[in-house]
């Protein structure tokens, strides 16, 4: 280790964002060797919880909604001595001076400072315009979003849920099961049509259609109507129908955070750049998570992953490089989505492939499918297949290792 880092180990470590990422890097940077403060903003009012169960667990109507489901036990930040600092907003960085401006007049000065950010639920057009926004529009990536979402369920009552990706469909399955008219309108020719094959795509449209869930695809919103009290009452929709909604979930994807970092003057691509160690175009600035636009070295190209599994190999990256330990080898990205009883677990990425091979096991419930480029595996969906997702992982790493 060098003087420099021996130096840093025992300056201020400053990390804004209490998410999966934030949580993982404050915690692994002082398992790593950082012996100086470690400090974590975060804008939200819960300690740093799981994403994941707000559109599965948390929506049904029997799950139990007291505290979120923490990513580390309370009782840590005390024996670890992170300062987790909530309802706290960094409104801008002063990379010069290395100090944080938060909550609009206050200051904080770093030494290393890690932006693990996020993003934010993308909006829709016609209705980011609207100046005031309908309080039965949804969008879903806060503790706060799932639970104001939740109280809306009622039996019988009509949701449209605008966007046919994971968290849209799994939606769909917890409001389905909690007795609610569910219309899924999807711009595509097919569900999940971006990330996987059409194999998988009529496998959970027949799931979901089986259950009840109206799935219009190639279809999007024409126009809206609202009642008095400046809720959406109607929408009409490009097929020349119109429906009368109680609520609107929209899931059309995510913005990475990226504005505190540009406005820093910090290179930007499809999120925040960084290279292998996680290190933005600042020296003392390192970024993680939804909101960083990496080098991928299986795939040999920049990509940006939304995936807990990205947000934690990111973090302990970082930790790694702030206390002067060498980078671990690049694990294979991968995610999961359920919906109803059917586990989907996928590993690799699949965008630009030219072939798939479709591995079924039993009559199509429990299946996989091989995305291969140039005869290369790249990506596998496994549907209730756990041996296909763990031997892809193994294959994908080694192909592209060879
Ligand atoms: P985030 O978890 O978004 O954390 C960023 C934090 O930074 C937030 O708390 C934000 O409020 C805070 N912040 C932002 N700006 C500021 C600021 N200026 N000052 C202070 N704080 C700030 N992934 C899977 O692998 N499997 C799944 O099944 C899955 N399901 C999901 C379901 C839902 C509903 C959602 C929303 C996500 C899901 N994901 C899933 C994705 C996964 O949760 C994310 O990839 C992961 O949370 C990313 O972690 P992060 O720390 O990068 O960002």
């Amino acid at each position: 280790m060098t003087d420099e880092n021996q130096t840093a180990l025992t300056g201020r470590l400053v990390v804004v964002g209490g998410g999966t990422a934030g949580a993982e890097v404050a915690f692994a940077s002082r398992s790593g060797g950082w012996r100086g403060e470690i400090i974590v903003l975060s804008d939200e009012a819960y300690p740093p919880y799981h994403r994941p169960p707000l559109s599965k667990d948390l929506l049904k109507m029997d799950a139990v909604f007291a505290d979120p489901d923490p990513l580390k036990g309370a009782p840590l930040y005390a024996k670890k001595d992170v300062d987790l600092r909530l309802g706290t907003r960094v409104d801008g960085i002063d990379a010069d001076a290395r100090t944080l401006s938060l909550n609009a007049n206050q200051a904080l000065s770093y030494d290393r400072l890690v932006l693990a950010v996020g993003g934010r639920a993308r909006e829709l057009p016609l209705v980011a315009q609207l100046e005031t926004q309908p309080t039965n529009v949804h969008q879903l990536r806060t503790l706060d979003d799932c639970a104001r979402l939740r109280a809306c369920f009622q039996t019988g009552s009509v949701l449209m849920i605008v966007g046919a990706g994971y968290i849209g469909l799994e939606v769909a399955a917890a409001a389905v099961k909690a007795g609610q008219r569910v219309i899924l309108l999807e711009a595509a020719p097919r569900v999940l049509a971006r990330v996987t094959a059409p194999v998988v795509s009529q496998f959970f449209e027949r799931e979901h259609a089986k259950r009840g869930v109206e799935i219009l695809t190639s279809t999007t919103i024409e126009r809206l109507s609202f009642g008095t009290d400046g809720r959406v009452s109607n929408v009409a929709t490009s097929d020349g129908s119109e429906y009368r909604v109680d609520n609107l979930v929209v899931g059309v994807g995510l913005e990475p955070n990226i504005e505190l970092a540009s406005d820093a003057g910090l290179e930007i691509g499809n999120g925040i750049i960084v290279d292998d160690s996680m290190t933005t175009s600042d020296p003392n600035i390192l970024a993680i998570g939804d909101c960083v636009d990496f080098h991928s070295e299986f795939y040999d190209r920049r990509v940006r992953i939304e995936s807990v599994a990205n947000a934690v190999e990111h973090a302990r990256r970082a930790a790694n490089t702030l206390t002067g330990r060498g980078p671990k080898p690049w694990q294979v990205p991968w995610f999961w989505s359920n919906q109803y009883e059917h586990s989907l677990k996928i590993v690799g990425l699949s965008t630009g492939y030219d072939e798939t091979r479709v591995i079924d096991d039993s009559q199509g419930t429990s299946f996989a499918v091989e995305y291969l480029r140039d005869g290369r595996l790249i990506a596998v969906d496994a549907i209730n297949h756990a041996a296909a997702f763990q031997s892809g992982k193994r294959r994908i790493a080694e192909t592209i290792d060879a």
